[in-house]
C-alpha cells in the first residue's frame, strides 16, 4: 500500500518552527506582520482571508486585513500597496486573487516589494527562483518541496514528470525540482501520449484541476505522487466532496501519495506563514547597523 504523506502534521510542525522563528524576532524587536488584501466579496476568497488571518494568529503573526468595496479604482489599490512598501512594520503583502475585472491583477502584483511578496508571483522573485539566486518562493511549490523531501533524500537524476504549467504551481515546482538536479519534464493540456510519459516519472507532480485525471496505469511502481488539484464535485444524490487530480485508490502500488484533502492545501498556507517571517528575517539583515 502506498505511503500517505501527511499534510496536515507536517503543516502542524512547519507552524511550531514558525512560531519559534517568531519568538526569535520578538526577542530581536520585530514583530512579524502580513497585509492581506480583499478586493469586493468574493465568497471563496472571503474565506481563503478569514482561514490566512486565523493562522497568523496562531504562529504570532501580526495580520493587516484591509477589506476595500468591489468599486475600488486600480489607482487606489496601487496607492495602499505604495503606503505598504513604504512600511518597516510590514513584512509581507499578499492580494487576495481574482481581483475584480476591471483591475489589472498583473500591475497590481508587480507593484508589491519583491522583498515583502511573501506569495512569490513578482516578477523579480520568479527571476530569482529561475536562476537558482534566492528570494521568495510560491507558498504551493514551497509546500510541495517540503512534502516530497519528506521520503526523497536525493534527486539527482530522478526522472520528475510536472502535469500543469500554471504560474503558481506547475512552472515553479519544475524550477525547484530542476534545482535539486532532477530531469524534468513539464506537461499540459496538449501534451501528446501523457499517460506514457507518467508512467516514466521517479515523481509525479499533477495539478491540473481535472479530477482523477491521473489514472494508475499512468503510474510507475514506486513513484512518488503529489497531488495538487482541489475540485468540488456533486454527485447525482447532491453531495460534495473534495476531490484530487489522481484516482488514488488505483495508485496503491506508488511508493507514497498526497491525499486530497489533507496533503498540499494545509502546507500551503503554512508556508505562506514561513515566507512572512523570512521577509521580516531579511528585512532585519538588510536594515543598516
Ligand atoms: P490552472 O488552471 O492555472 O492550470 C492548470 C494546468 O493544468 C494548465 O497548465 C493546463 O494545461 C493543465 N491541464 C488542465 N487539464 C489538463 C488535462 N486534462 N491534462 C493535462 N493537463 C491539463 O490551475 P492551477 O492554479 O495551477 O491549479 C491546479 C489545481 O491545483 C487546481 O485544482 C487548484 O485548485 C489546485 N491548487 C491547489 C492548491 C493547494 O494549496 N492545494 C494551490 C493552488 C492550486
Amino acid at each position: 500500500m502506498a505511503q500517505r504523506i501527511d499534510g496536515k502534521a507536517m503543516a502542524r510542525s512547519l507552524l511550531a518552527e514558525t512560531r519559534d522563528a517568531v519568538a526569535q524576532l520578538e526577542a530581536r524587536g520585530i514583530t512579524p506582520a502580513l497585509a492581506v488584501v480583499l478586493v469586493g466579496e468574493d465568497p471563496a476568497s472571503e474565506v481563503y482571508v478569514g482561514r490566512k488571518v486565523r493562522e497568523c494568529a496562531k504562529a504570532g503573526i501580526r495580520s493587516i486585513e484591509h477589506r476595500l468595496p468591489a468599486d475600488t479604482d486600480e489607482a487606489a489599490l496601487i496607492a495602499l500597496i505604495d503606503t505598504m512598501n513604504a512600511d518597516a512594520t510590514v513584512h509581507g503583502i499578499l492580494i487576495q486573487l481574482p481581483l475584480p475585472a476591471h483591475i489589472d491583477a498583473g500591475r497590481v502584483l508587480d507593484r508589491i516589494a519583491p522583498a515583502k511578496d511573501v506569495d512569490g508571483f513578482h516578477p523579480v522573485n520568479v527571476g530569482r527562483l529561475s536562476t537558482g539566486t534566492g528570494g521568495l518562493v510560491p507558498c504551493t511549490p514551497l509546500g510541495i518541496m517540503k512534502l516530497l523531501d519528506s521520503v526523497i533524500e536525493d534527486y539527482r537524476g530522478l526522472d520528475a514528470v510536472v502535469i500543469g504549467k500554471s504560474n503558481i504551481v506547475g512552472k515553479p515546482v519544475a524550477m525547484l525540482l530542476l534545482e535539486r538536479e532532477a530531469t524534468v519534464t513539464v506537461t499540459h493540456i496538449e501534451t501528446r501520449g501523457l499517460p506514457d510519459i507518467a508512467r516514466k516519472a521517479d515523481i509525479l507532480v499533477a495539478a491540473t484541476g481535472a479530477p482523477h485525471l491521473v489514472r494508475g496505469y499512468w503510474v510507475k511502481e514506486g513513484a512518488v505522487v503529489i497531488d495538487v488539484g482541489i475540485t468540488r464535485v456533486t454527485d447525482h444524490d447532491g453531495h460534495t466532496q473534495i476531490v484530487g487530480d489522481c484516482a488514488t485508490h488505483e495508485l496503491e502500488h506508488a511508493r507514497a501519495i498526497t491525499p486530497v484533502p489533507g496533503g498540499v492545501g494545509p502546507m500551503t498556507i503554512a508556508c505562506l506563514l514561513a515566507n512572512t517571517v523570512s521577509a521580516a528575517s531579511a528585512s532585519l539583515e538588510s536594515e543598516p547597523a
